[in-house]
């Protein structure tokens, strides 16, 4: 069993400037928990804001899912 990373993009609603985050299934748990919005904060202007975790991270969405699944 492998550590899968999950490739978090985005991009500041204020400077535009983009963010990426690679993170390990974990630490998203430790960051964001299990809420469907996630807070990021832009390297740029420090500006907190709020993105959909389903367009951040479309993959981490799609794990989510399977999970459901197997339940
Ligand atoms: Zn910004």
């Amino acid at each position: 069993m492998g550590h899968k990373r999950y490739h978090i993009k985005s991009a500041c609603p204020q400077c535009g400037c983009s963010f990426a985050q690679v993170l390990s299934k974990e630490e998203i748990k430790e960051r964001y928990g299990d809420t469907p919005n996630i807070e990021l904060e832009c390297g740029e202007c420090m500006l907190k804001f709020e993105t959909d975790r389903k367009s951040a991270c479309p993959e981490w969405d799609d794990e989510c899912r399977l999970k459901e699944g197997e339940a």
